[in-house]
């Protein structure tokens, strides 16, 4: 069994919403009702951004996710067993210098002092960035010696070769997004994932930030029972995120299956309520979204 909780579903500057960080969460044996009886055996993030520690702050307060506050009552970042990393925006990836350092020094192991290491999966360019341009400044320090990121990860690097990992009978294969373009389409790294039941062959499909380019995904849209699309409502010459407007060009079919995110703080102008109606609806942050409920 998968489930799908959002951290947050706004843009990189939404106030109202948290940054559209996700944690997916496995069980080996499902559960029925609203409310799982046990916590998950395995657990992902796909981003921590830069509000994603005070969304998982509040996240841990919702019936069903008590695994992730700790006894002091603080958020218990050794619940994440791995975090993947989509691209190197701040909304995406500003949360992770203080996982790591909680990591380091509350939750290290007490016997060997050990740091918990959750994996953290990306790219090989991504996580060389993410080390060399993000990361560095506040973690190759620590009191009397210089760390590295594999200090504060186990860290699992992707390429165009090796494009997938999987957590129990899950797939998550990594496709390529039109986010930000320096020269060419794809040369500046970010990634979607599409998720896939082994087994049954039942899919879903995550777009992570990327401009509209439903020809490019539509083989994967059009294979999912649901999709997450990222969405922003305002028109704009070359947009960095896809547009509400250019999302309802895709057929019907797709669009009754389709969750937006990564929207503005807007949400709720009436205005945009006929266009949204076109989609299955807007992502809502803290709802558990059951993707697979078998085993
Ligand atoms: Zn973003
Ligand atoms: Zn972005």
């Amino acid at each position: 069994m998968l489930c799908l909780t959002f951290l947050g579903v706004g843009s990189a500057f939404a106030k109202r919403n948290f940054n559209s960080n996700a944690l997916f969460e496995y069980w080996a044996k499902p559960w029925k009702g609203k409310v799982p009886n046990k916590k998950p055996d395995d657990t992902m993030l796909v981003d921590f951004g830069a509000t994603g520690p005070a969304a998982f702050y509040k996240l841990k307060e919702e019936p069903g996710y008590e695994y992730l506050k700790s006894p002091g009552g603080t958020n218990y970042y050794p619940a994440i067993r791995r975090v993947f990393i989509t691209h190197q925006h701040a909304d995406h990836i500003g949360g992770l210098e203080e996982m790591a350092l909680m990591n380091t020094f509350f939750y290290k192991d007490p016997k060997s002092g050990k740091p918990f290491k959750a994996e953290l999966i990306s790219t090989i360019n991504i996580l060389v960035n993410l080390w060399d341009h993000s990361l560095k400044g506040g973690l190759n320090t620590i009191q009397h010696r210089y760390s590295l990121l594999q200090d504060y990860f186990f860290i699992r690097a992707l390429s165009p070769s090796n494009n997938h990992f999987s957590i129990g009978p899950y797939n998550f294969e990594i496709f390529a997004t039109d986010h930000i373009m320096i020269e060419r389409k794809y040369d500046w790294p970010s990634y979607g994932l599409f998720v896939k039941h082994e087994k049954t062959g039942r899919s879903i499909f995550y777009s992570g930030d990327t401009r509209f380019d439903y020809p490019a995904y539509s083989r994967m849209m059009e294979a999912a029972d649901q999709c997450f699309h990222d969405c922003q409502f305002f028109d704009q010459d070359d947009a960095v995120h896809a547009t509400l407007n250019e999302l309802r060009t895709m057929p019907d079919a797709i669009k009754k299956k389709t969750l937006l995110y990564h929207y503005g703080d807007n949400y709720d102008d009436p205005a945009f309520k006929p266009a949204l109606g076109e989609f299955k609806g807007l992502t809502q942050p803290h709802e558990r979204y059951v993707l697979f409920d078998g085993e």
